[in-house]
């Protein structure tokens, strides 16, 4: 059984498709999020259904698949069943029984512990959230152009990304060229291009994970698009109106903005804590649990968990975090898979290792920047690998197509077609 069609997950299943017994895959979505890309559907440039992929379309023709909608709720690992409950009111599953598990229930965003701050600070990580926070973005410029009060309509156009790692990079750059490009001429009583937009970030570089070098060109880039970073300023305070920096001389200030977008710091699937609760596994302050060298869990050589929500245990025995990107989890999906495979034919497998195939981040049109094994790599041709990278690695024939030629479209008229704001409750159409 395997929990989570995300990257980890998916990679397991696809790997065990067509062996000699069933898999169950089950997942609180039906479809697989290629999460990479969720930040251009949050800022229109493509839309929800070109970035995901209902996962039983992807097994349709494995008979020994079986897809199933529901949430994993708890684990009784002695019995060897995991607990389900319902997902959007559906029928609620019984337990599942499994031989083998994997548990592959990723991350999400942590708030550094306030947890009132996420309803005013939306995050791209889930489909749903990328979808409102395209609705929050496009109806700021609406009220802006609606607005007469100068230091009101400044706020709507005030846009802060919290997080100066990737994701909060690539949305920036995309707020940016949606405000200075797309929109350009859209509006009469406002100039989108006066928006402001802010990056902050809490250290003192942009992409921790790049080499120095590759930070400051990332950070030129940004300015040239109109972005203006704020190094060093430690988000404090965040509110329905605006989010309040600490500053180098041990002061704060307050940013009035109503758009703001979270990108920073993610915590582990409480799954994760859960299996670190029920084995004995060390859980560290990301919630990520620690598991032995084959991806197990201590005392459960039938329990696999793999991707964000874990620490891998290394020859010394002391448990390392691996990068919470995709290929460590389609690595990790496809090795237990590999073990799974392995111990039918009473073979052994090799510990896992992370085979490091580098950094990708996107900047704006034609602007990103790339670390290959110590290639360092920026402009141009970086995103030309950024995007054949994205492409080859997103699932689907058909979307790779649309996704190239939505891409092809967007760099030559600048434009961004699913720039739509779908809100609950439509007011338009009702009686006066
Ligand atoms: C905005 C954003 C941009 C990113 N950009 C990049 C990038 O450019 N390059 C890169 O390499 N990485 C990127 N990442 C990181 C990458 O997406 C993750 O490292 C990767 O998704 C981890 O894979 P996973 O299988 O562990 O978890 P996920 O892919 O998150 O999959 C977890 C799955 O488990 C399901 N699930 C969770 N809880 C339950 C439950 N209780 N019951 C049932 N199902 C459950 C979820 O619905 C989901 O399908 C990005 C992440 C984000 C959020």
């Amino acid at each position: 059984m395997v929990v989570g069609g995300g990257f980890g997950g998916l990679e397991a299943v696809k790997r065990l498709k067509r062996a000699p017994f069933e898999v169950t895959l089950v997942d609180c979505r039906n479809f697989h999020l290629f999460q990479p890309l969720t930040y251009q559907v949050a800022t229109g440039g493509l839309s929800p259904g070109e970035v995901a992929f209902p996962l039983r379309t992807i097994f349709k023709r494995d008979g020994n698949v079986r897809v199933m909608l529901a949430a994993v709720s708890d684990f009784d690992l002695d019995g060897h069943e995991v607990q389900l409950r319902s997902v959007d009111g559906l029928p609620t599953p019984g337990p599942i029984p499994y031989d083998t598990l994997i548990v592959a229930g990723g991350s999400e965003y942590a708030y550094f512990g306030h947890d009132e701050w996420r309803q005013h600070a939306a995050e791209v990580k889930s489909l749903e959230s990328a979808l409102g926070v395209r609705s929050h973005i496009l109806a700021a410029f609406e009220a802006a152009e609606l607005e007469s009060d100068p230091q009101r309509r400044e706020a709507q156009m005030t846009f802060v990304v919290v997080g100066g790692g990737p994701t909060g990079v690539e949305m920036a750059g995309q707020i940016a060229e949606l405000a200075r490009d797309t929109l350009r001429h859209d509006f009469r009583a406002i100039d989108p291009r006066t928006g402001r937009i802010l990056l902050i970030e809490a250290t003192d570089r942009l992409l921790q994970a790049f080499p120095p070098s590759l930070s400051k060109k990332a950070m030129r880039s940004l300015r040239r698009l109109g972005v203006t970073p704020l190094l060093n300023s430690p988000v404090v305070g965040l509110d329905d109106g605006g989010v309040t920096i600490g500053t180098n001389e041990g002061k704060s200030e307050r940013i009035p903005a109503r758009t703001i977008i979270w990108a920073a710091g993610v915590t582990a699937s409480p799954l994760a804590a859960r299996l670190g609760e029920l084995t004995g596994a060390e859980v560290d302050k990301a919630g990520r649990v620690a598991v032995e060298m084959d991806l197990t869990l201590p005392g459960h050589p039938e329990v696999f968990a793999i991707g964000d929500m874990v620490r891998v245990r290394g020859a010394d025995g002391v448990a390392q975090a691996l990068p919470g990107l995709a290929p460590v989890a389609m690595q990790q999906g496809r090795y237990a898979a590999k073990v799974i495979r392995a111990r039918l034919r009473d073979r052994d497998v090799k510990p896992f290792r992370y085979r490091d195939k580098g950094n990708l981040a996107t900047v704006g049109r034609g602007s990103a920047v790339a670390d290959i094994s110590g290639l360092r790599l920026s402009g141009l041709i970086a995103w030309v690998i950024w995007v054949v990278v994205h492409l080859w690695y997103l699932v689907g024939f058909q979307n790779r197509i649309i996704v190239f030629t939505r891409w092809f479209f967007n760099f030559v008229t600048h434009g961004r077609g699913a720039r739509l704001i779908t809100m609950q409750e439509p007011e338009a159409g009702r009686g006066a």
